[in-house]
């Protein structure tokens, strides 16, 4: 057997993994040897007949798990965005056995002990602030992983890690499936209204699918959204809409529902374990949030502005449909419809009018100018490196020394083997413990390739915010990897991302980059005018769909009884408690909210977004008020931000960047949900 080239040195340039040479069957014997590895280092720390230190307790588990680590993060990013089934089998059979390993690690009473006593006497050990943030958050991690219970107590919460693991991964591989499963087919005479952008776009995926001739519309949110939105064919929208929607909730072995089920109640019996009244406290003990009220005062703030406007918006589009000759009701399928026409109406601007302003090569362009004019890196695009798919550029990042800072790779296009929705990883985080350790960091995207892409002023949108999180990671100054970049609370985590948004929508990044993909002529004054006039349009919408969901998600999470819960009466429960308006839907249904199933990472958290959009509105309000988008001290305060990954108390990065605490004036006009309007 040729050796694993997961286990030699790998010698590509910049630390890049050697993906041509990576095959399914080397992860296995990786993954093992990987564990070993990190359970000898971590027996040599606890075991150690040396008094605690600093330094041989805390930084050496720093120091630990680096080859399972790397091997990891090949594997977690090429299943999210190259998978195949040979990868989803090792997914399935490696996610009980590396939580085994984690729960192995945080319930090692020696171990604990160790911190623990390191813990009681932080105050006099001398630790710089980043050190004492970092002892205190192992220590924390710790208690919160079970470690100071029982060894029943012990036993079972890593019986419940090991079949959460498993849960969460079926999840994510069911709701892949289920996209991956249908496709809608299309003749040229099925296509009435899809502008051209979205033809082409059908006609490659159908070319893709080997289907000549055709146009074939999938469940990536970058096929269907559009479909939605322009296709007069009423009966297709709902077919295609109820497909979507369905997700997950297919009877046989892809079926969601039950996972969803047995997830909630390990939750419950976790958090009960740790001494929690249920899964969202104890997720939100741990968070900026603190408590769940904190969490419901925030959503009942929008709720019900958002729902009144939601509801002026629905008379508007119900006027607008009885116009055009329809008497039916605007049902879900039918909202994306009107309101693009409406839209048009309006503000006399149509999706099929503004995209081919916005190449998705210049919009790139764009965030890498973005970020030379705030923070001084560079983007320089590099031939000739490894990589995984041909899809994938990569860039080297340098500071204005000319200095290397990382490497940022940009997976942009929707395809098979790729999961849905748009998200931030890393090959590699950066850090300085023994020396500078340069990160890898890579954006996901899933824009409907087609030559050229055009993107929606949304899609520019998401590709702003996911640069953001690159930005999180390329930025950070951490010297300990477990620090480092976006390792942050969850509802802080998007901060960075969100107020980089902001800049894709100044008139200065406009002007310059949105230029038409045939002539290179610039977006004409005139429509850049009533692109950022109509930014509001439809936010109650928005805002409805998403405030529903971050309820559902604190519901599930709260109820005290799990175990009677039956999924769809659950959600029909919480759509009618809340009042949820008939004609728009959960932007993301339970048996496909990968954020809450998927893994645990937005569980009790999809409240997030909101939560730092608070923050980045409000933020970003300090650079208006300057007059400047680009004012340069504030632009040096906020790089701190991005720069600090988890070495500091969020709220106190934030502080030193505005000056005062965060106000929710700017999010509710930014939404057009001012008490005014
Ligand atoms: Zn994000």
């Amino acid at each position: 057997m040729t050796e694993n080239p997961l286990l030699a040195p790998w010698t590509e340039p910049f630390g890049l993994p050697p993906f041509a040479a990576i095959k399914p069957e080397h992860y296995p014997p990786a993954f093992d040897r990987g564990m070993d590895e990190q359970l000898a280092e971590i027996a040599a720390i606890a075991k150690s007949a040396d008094a605690p230190s600093f330094a041989n307790t805390v930084e050496a588990m720093e120091r630990s798990g680096q080859l399972l680590g790397r091997v990891s993060r090949v594997f977690f990013n090429l299943s999210s965005s190259a998978t195949n089934d040979a990868l989803e089998a090792i997914a399935r059979d490696y996610a009980p056995k590396l939580a085994e390993h984690q729960s192995r690690i945080n319930l090692d009473p020696d171990l604990f002990g160790r911190i623990a006593d390191l813990h009681a006497r932080r105050e006099t050990l001398g630790l710089a602030t980043d050190q004492m943030r970092l002892l205190e958050r192992l220590h924390l991690d710790f208690v919160r992983s079970g470690a100071l219970l029982d060894p029943a107590g012990k036993q079972r919460m890593a019986e419940i890690s090991g079949r959460l693991a498993t849960l969460h991964t079926l999840f994510g591989q069911n709701v892949l499936h289920d996209e991956e499963d249908w496709q809608l087919v299309l003749d040229a005479a099925d296509l009435e209204g899809l502008p051209e952008f979205a033809r082409n776009a059908a006609a490659q995926k159908a070319a893709d699918r080997g289907i000549a001739g055709r146009y074939v519309i999938t469940l990536a949110r970058s096929s269907v959204e559009p479909f939605l939105t322009f296709s007069s064919r009423r009966d297709l929208r709902q077919t295609a809409y109820e497909a979507w929607t369905n997700r997950g909730y297919h009877d046989g072995l892809h079926d969601n529902r039950p996972l969803i089920h047995e997830i909630l109640v390990l939750r419950a019996e976790l958090a009960r374990l740790l001494g929690y009244d249920s899964y969202a406290v104890y997720r939100l003990d741990d968070s900026m949030a603190k408590e769940t009220a904190a969490v419901e005062r925030l959503l009942s703030q929008v709720w019900e502005p958002a729902k009144r406007k939601a509801a002026a918006e629905r008379i508007a589009l119900q006027e607008l449909a009885m116009r055009e000759g329809t008497n039916a009701a605007i049902a879900k399928w039918d909202w994306r419809y009107y309101a693009e026409k409406l839209r048009q109406a309006k503000y006399d601007i149509d999706e099929a009018e503004v995209k081919p302003y916005f190449v998705l090569e210049n919009m790139v362009q764009a965030a890498f100018d973005t970020a030379h004019r705030l923070f001084g890196v560079n983007f320089a695009e590099r031939q000739g490196l490894p990589l995984y798919h041909p899809d994938v550029r990569v860039y080297e990042v340098t500071d204005d020394a000319g200095g290397h800072v990382g490497i940022f790779l940009h997976d942009n296009f929707a395809r098979t083997g790729k999961h849905s929705g748009a998200w931030m990883s890393s090959f590699r985080d950066r850090d300085s413990l023994d020396g500078e350790v340069a990160p890898i960091i890579v954006n996901n995207n899933n824009f409907a390739k087609a030559t050229p892409t055009l993107l929606s002023f949304d899609e520019a949108e998401t590709l702003f915010h996911e640069f953001g999180h690159g930005l999180h990671g390329l930025l950070s100054r951490a010297r300990y990897p477990s620090q480092a970049g976006t390792s942050v609370r969850r509802d802080f985590v998007e901060f960075p991302s969100q107020i980089y948004e902001h800049w894709l929508a100044a008139p200065e990044t406009l002007r310059k980059y949105a230029v038409h993909y045939e002539t290179g002529a610039p977006i004409p004054e005139d429509l850049l005018r009533r692109l950022l006039e109509a930014r509001n349009f439809d936010q109650g919408f928005a805002t409805v769909e998403y405030t529903a969901a971050a309820l559902l998600d604190i519901a599930f999470h709260t109820d005290p009884s799990p175990a009677t819960i039956d999924v769809e009466t659950f959600e029909q429960a919480v759509v009618s408690r809340i009042g949820m308006p008939p004609e728009i839907a959960v932007r993301h249904r339970p048996a496909h909210f990968q954020h809450l199933f998927s893994g645990s990472g937005y569980a009790a958290g999809y409240y997030a977004y909101l939560w730092a959009e608070v923050l980045d509105a409000d933020g970003f309000e300090a650079f208006a008020e300057a007059g400047d988008v680009f004012e340069p001290h504030l632009a040096a305060r906020l790089k701190d931000i991005y720069a600090s990954g988890d070495t500091r108390d969020p709220m106190e990065l934030y502080l030193a960047f505005r000056g005062r605490a965060p106000r929710i004036e700017a999010l509710l006009k930014h939404r057009g949900l001012a008490a005014a309007e």
